[in-house]
């Protein structure tokens, strides 16, 4: 088995030793393969680690996109597979909310599974985290497209009584985020998982406005390594918008740092701010009148833009100023 720290677990953890904040949470990912055909490590890892048994969860198109694949190479290296299937609701959407997370549950045996694989979206991990988290087993990832930024991080936003809330929970062990799967991703979705980057221009500066004005906790190495992803993609927007295999690699490796340095902050802070407030927003809005879902990334990427707008419109008023310096 390779034990070799993951690259960018190993250059953040350097970034970290030399940060003042020193409220640092260990990062628990131990592979981190983003390249072409990274899918056919993910059965001999999980054999390495000694897992019998597993649940894989997708739905039906990350099924077909990954899934089905996956749970092949399994059944060849003679590990156990368990089928979970997440539902769409009457719109045609996966919702993580209470009767999505319980179908799933059900269909995953508490006995003899060693581990839970979340193949598809981000609403897929956050449901998977959660129920891991619940029943005390690892997780694996295995992003279908590059949508979000939630894959490696630890909270699962989840919908209870038709309110957004995010929910500490763990985590992946590992991720295997395969290009040759997330070039066949659908545009809108590549779209979305740049929107949801664009929105850390509003998250960085809430939270250091935050942090100034009203001494909330922060942490410089965070921050840039957030900072950091973010202009990696501005940088290669146009290799992202072309979807050639350099732009995935490059928007993948930003979501999955975004990712990590909220596990590093241990809240979600370094990555989602009022933009993240007005899409959840939209979002239960949404489902409150039983319209279809829009993307999560394509809601902060115009979130973002509009939270800029009143920032400044804000910062042109005098009564800010007096806000800012702590008067208000
Ligand atoms: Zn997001």
């Amino acid at each position: 088995m390779q034990e070799l720290e993951p690259s960018q677990v190993r250059s953040i953890s350097s970034l970290a030793a030399g940060c003042p904040c020193c409220k640092h949470h260990p990062l628990t990912l131990d592979r981190i393969v983003v390249e072409r055909g990274a899918l056919l490590e993910a059965a001999p890892y999980l054999k390495e680690r000694g897992y019998r048994q597993v649940a894989l969860v997708s739905d039906e198109n990350t099924y077909r996109a990954a899934g089905g694949r996956l749970a092949s190479e399994l059944a060849a290296a003679g590990t156990r597979t368990v089928l979970a299937g997440a539902k769409p609701d009457a719109q045609g959407d996966v919702v993580a909310d209470e009767a999505g997370l319980i179908r799933l549950m059900l269909d995953i045996p508490q006995e003899g599974t060693d581990a839970l694989l979340a193949v598809g979206s981000g609403t897929l991990h956050d449901m998977v985290r959660f129920i891991a988290f619940k029943m005390g087993k690892p997780f694996i990832s295995v992003p279908t497209a590059p949508s979000v930024d939630g894959f490696t991080s630890v909270g699962a936003p989840l919908i209870f009584g038709g309110e957004k809330i995010t929910i500490p929970a763990i985590a992946p062990d590992a991720i295997f985020a395969d290009l040759d799967v997330l070039i066949e991703a659908p545009q809108p979705l590549v779209a979305a998982g740049f929107g949801d980057m664009l929105g850390k221009y509003t998250s960085l500066f809430d939270w250091r406005f935050g942090h100034l004005v009203r001494d909330e906790p922060y942490c410089p190495a965070a921050a840039q390594i957030t900072k950091q992803a973010l202009l990696a993609c501005v940088r290669n927007a146009e290799a992202i918008a072309e979807r050639s295999t350099e732009g995935l690699r490059i928007l993948m490796n930003a979501l999955i740092e975004s990712g990590l340095a909220m596990q590093l902050f241990g809240q979600s802070h370094p990555a989602s701010g009022a933009e993240h407030h007005l899409s959840h927003y939209w979002e239960m809005e949404y489902l409150r009148l039983g319209r279809k879902q829009l993307l999560h990334g394509a809601k902060v990427g115009v979130a973002c833009a509009v939270i800029a707008q009143t920032y400044h419109r804000l910062a042109a008023d005098e009564s800010f100023d007096k806000l800012a310096a702590g008067h208000g």
